[in-house]
């Protein structure tokens, strides 16, 4: 692909901070992409620096982007001038190469597509009453991607007016912010999700509540090790099928243990553990793997972590950030994973319908577009 042109700008995001929009322009194509934001980010996440300052460091480095490039070697020079330019670039930058070589990619798909895991009630960092930062719909039974959105709407729906009296508003990602603790939330979310014979699951994104050696709630502060055994009560309790960070990002033993006991039941699943970082990923302490491009600073980082992770049998999960836009690159990479964590309401929408609109695209391929099926 050769670059003929680049153009960057700030925009804003779901929660109203900058970010970075770049338009690439190749012969009579334009690529655009713009880089989300994380509340709850990680610490081995790509570096992240100020955007004026990563901005102004890029336009005098601007020429060497300049060329015929494939997305390895343009993604290998942004990764190369990471420090000065920062991830926010970077992610913009490389989002926007590969959409201009996105349907090259969509017509090597399998044409299995994945369940989207939605967000109903949140709270933690991302704003809301519970400290679970969010509980999680995953339609597993749904035969196609509308019907598995529109599952994962009604849901969210049937909530809001059944607990009306408790209802407080959404929060940063469009999820419910209802006036219930943490168990009364799993309690009420199970109890629909039985009706629609949908999963559940929750990210507890438990960096964000270590404090001092200790797991720090609204009515309680726990050891490590009875953080290991509240997660193993939850799983049994609320028959949980999908875990996210339920430790701080260096607790491996409590992943290990987690891991070990509930493999065959549940995916234990690791965001900030692995960072979509390759040299992270290990199958004795999750066997499911958050992949969030921007954690990473590119596409080409992104596409390595989802072939390690199948290499090794753990199950990758293509993620939105809970600071969002209307950019859908995220929609086509998903293709390659089982599931797809990008909310239900608000500008969550913008991926949940480009993945419907994916689907018949392939269908028109030829490609018999067909939920993925997961095995545990
Ligand atoms: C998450 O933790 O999975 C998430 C989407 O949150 P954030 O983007 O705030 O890190
Ligand atoms: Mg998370």
């Amino acid at each position: 692909m050769k670059i003929d042109c680049i153009n960057l700008r700030k925009v804003f995001n779901s929660r109203g901070e900058e970010t970075t929009e770049t338009t690439l322009f190749s012969r009579d194509k334009i690529g655009i992409g713009i880089a989300p934001s994380g509340a709850s980010v990680g610490s081995k996440e790509a570096k992240l620096i100020n955007l004026d300052e990563g901005i102004k460091n890029f336009n005098k480095i601007k020429n060497k982007f300049i060329g015929e490039f494939s997305q390895e070697e343009f993604d290998l020079l942004l990764m190369n001038n990471l420090e000065k330019i920062g991830s926010n670039l970077t992610t913009s930058l490389s989002f926007a190469f590969f959409n201009l070589e996105r349907d090259k990619f969509v017509s090597k798909v399998s044409g299995e597509f994945p369940i989207p895991l939605g967000n109903v009630i949140g709270g933690g960092v991302h704003h809301g009453k519970t400290d679970i930062q969010e509980i999680l719909l995953l339609p597993v039974k749904e035969k196609n991607i509308f019907d598995a959105i529109k599952t994962n709407f009604k849901i969210w729906n049937e909530i809001r007016e059944r607990y009306k009296n408790k209802y407080l508003g959404l929060n940063d990602e469009g999820a419910l912010a209802m006036n219930f603790k943490n168990e009364e939330s799993l309690e009420k979310v199970s109890e629909i999700a039985k009706e629609y014979k949908v999963k559940i699951g929750i990210d507890l994104a438990a960096s964000e509540l270590f404090r001092r050696g200790k797991y720090v709630y609204k009515d309680k502060k726990i050891s490590k090790e009875e953080q290991i055994d509240l997660i193993s009560k939850w799983i049994k309790d609320y028959k949980l099928y999908f875990v996210e960070d339920p430790f701080e990002e260096n607790d491996f033993f409590g992943f290990r243990e987690l891991t070990k006991k509930f493999r065959n039941k549940c995916l234990i699943c690791g965001d900030d553990l692995f960072a979509t970082q390759v040299k992270r990923l290990n199958k004795e302490l999750a066997n499911s793997v958050i992949i969030k491009p921007n954690q990473v600073g590119t596409i080409t980082g992104a596409l390595n972590c989802i072939k390690k992770a199948k290499e090794l049998k753990m199950v990758p999960v293509l993620s939105h950030r809970s600071g969002e836009t209307c950019d859908s690159t995220i929609s086509s990479l998903s293709l390659l994973t089982k599931i797809a964590k990008f909310g239900i309401s608000q500008i969550r929408i913008a991926k949940l319908n480009e993945l419907i609109r994916l689907w018949d695209l392939l269908e028109i391929m030829g490609k018999k577009p067909r939920m993925a099926k997961l095995n545990i």
